[in-house]
């Protein structure tokens, strides 16, 4: 393969490459930055050559020292929602435009270079700044305050949301990795859209120090990119507890997952690799309200697990359809107090002119919020207010045990829960802009498990409606996000359409 073709290659090729001294972390993020600053899908917000020149170097010394490990040199890029001291962070935001934080997200730092003179994370070189929607509030990219992302499939198309900026990288291959965060779908619902595999762990498995607060109950990091293997080694520098910076991280040892996923396959090739291994159909997953190019691709993964010795069971998820209403309750409540921080006082966007203190705060958060950040602070204010806390709050929160506790039910027969990630594929940009309600609808099949705190994942399934790509979804058990790869791993191993790239020229 020659230098031009480097960003044909996935996240452990590079890394062999890289250790094998073949090529220059440099070499690769220069090949990378010049396809990230050709870019014409708007997935970037900010990016630095210097600064990840810096880093390349810095991970090039590592590697001359002869440190071997998995992603050193590697670059990826982050959703504009994890803090970098490097780069600007504006969570797709006017209201923080600009700004800079003055520490790293605990993702970042953990598989990053580290700051000159400290010892540094896993080493990979850190490109930019993806696009999102404002403040991970969206499900098509279309509500970043900056600009839309083109879905690389299908320029008119969006490429999901709301880590929109990191799956159009990633399938684009401007970037082989990235990270993203997901409250109820915004890892996987792109991942699905753009033809990308993304896992979002159980909640609390990656620190959420660093990571510009949405809905803190819900609120999850995860890596993007081509292939289970790949999110493996990211997951397995980004997990871990963080005990003093997150009390809600989980107390747990680090795992890797990438070991354990090659482990595997070396005992079992050959034979049924999944036998034994039993996945729990929803009857609510597999209703009317998904489009039928998106099932039949669904059942067309479905089919290659069974040939891989997997067996398929019916379950029951009887409150699917309430956790559009509970998660639309729960999340805003969330993020109209999470979003309280933004007062025009401390920082953020202060308004130019006003008359007094209640003047500033009321035109810095007019001025600075969009539409769907200002819809959700009114829905959650009121679901919180007095009076209607009992009514809404209180239920929403109550339902979302019960949802828990269903899931708990169908685990009790069967291993891993499969469905489709979205009702449909990637629709036209601008499609659902003036319709919110239409937006939540197309989040049935991701927020229930991410109101039970599950990991969940989207792995490339094929293609439906317009050779548009459609992701089969995987949710597993607490903590099991090892067994979800694990599967995901086999799949991909047998079939070919996580290797599939749409034609764009970067
Ligand atoms: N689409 C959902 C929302 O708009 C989920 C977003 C997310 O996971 N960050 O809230």
């Amino acid at each position: 393969m020659s230098q031009q073709d480097l960003h044909e290659l996935g996240v452990a090729e590079l890394a062999a490459r890289l250790a094998a001294r073949d090529v220059s972390s440099v070499e690769v993020t220069q090949h990378f930055l010049a396809r990230v600053q050709a870019e014409q899908l708007g997935a970037f917000l900010a990016t630095n050559a210097d600064v990840s020149l810096a880093q390349a170097r810095a991970a090039d010394a590592r590697l001359a020292a002869g440190e071997r490990s998995p992603l050193l040199g590697v670059p990826l890029a982050h959703k504009d929602v994890f803090v970098t001291r490097d780069f600007p962070t504006t969570a797709g935001s006017k209201m923080l435009e600009n700004y800079r934080s003055p520490f790293d997200a605990t993702v970042v730092s953990r598989l990053g270079v580290g700051q000159p003179g400290t010892q540094g994370g896993a080493g990979m070189v850190t490109l930019g700044k993806l696009n999102c929607d404002e403040f991970a509030m969206g499900s098509g990219n279309d509500n970043s305050a900056y600009k839309p992302v083109q879905n690389p499939w299908d320029l008119s198309r969006v490429p999901g949301g709301s880590s929109g900026g990191s799956a159009a990288a990633v399938a684009a291959r401007l970037v082989p990795a990235a990270t993203g965060t997901d409250t109820g779908g915004s890892i996987r619902q792109p991942a699905s859209l753009t033809g990308i595999t993304g896992i979002k762990p159980t909640y609390g498995r990656c620190s959420r120090y660093g990571m510009v607060a949405f809905a803190s109950s819900l609120d999850q990091a995860g890596p993007m990119a081509r292939s289970a293997l790949d999110c493996a080694l990211l997951l397995s520098a980004m997990a871990g507890p963080d005990p003093d910076r997150d009390s809600t991280s989980l107390d747990l040892p680090a795992t890797d997952y990438a070991a354990d996923l090659i482990a595997a396959t070396a005992g079992r090739t050959g034979a049924a690799p999944l036998k034994g291994l039993r996945i729990g159909l929803p009857s609510q997953f597999f209703g009317a309200g998904c489009a039928p190019d998106v099932l039949a691709a669904v059942r067309g993964a479905l089919s290659e697990f069974e040939k891989l010795g997997a067996t398929l069971v019916d379950v029951s998820l009887p409150l699917t359809e309430l956790s559009i209403p509970v998660y639309y309750v729960i999340a805003p409540a969330e993020a109209s107090s999470n979003l309280s921080r933004f007062d025009g006082v401390r920082y953020g966007h202060r308004a130019a002119n006003y008359s007094d203190l209640t003047d500033m705060y009321k035109k810095s958060r007019s001025e600075g919020f969009g539409d769907e950040a200002t819809r959700r602070i009114m829905i959650g204010t009121y679901v919180l207010s007095h009076g209607y806390y009992d009514a809404y709050y209180l239920k929403a929160q109550k339902i979302r045990r019960l949802i828990a506790q269903d899931f708990q039910k169908a685990f009790s027969q069967c291993d891993i829960i499969a469905g489709p990630v979205s009702p449909t594929v990637a629709w036209k940009i601008g499609e659902k802009s003036d319709d919110p309600v239409a937006n939540y609808l197309a989040d049935i099949y991701t927020l229930s498990s991410s109101l039970a705190g599950l990991p969940g994942m989207s792995v490339p399934a094929g293609f439906g409606a317009g050779g548009l790509p459609v992701g089969l979804q995987l949710i597993g058990n607490y903590f099991k996000e090892g067994q979800l790869l694990g599967a995901a791993h086999q799949f991909q191993l047998a079939t070919d359409w996580h290797q599939k790239a749409p034609e764009v020229s970067a």
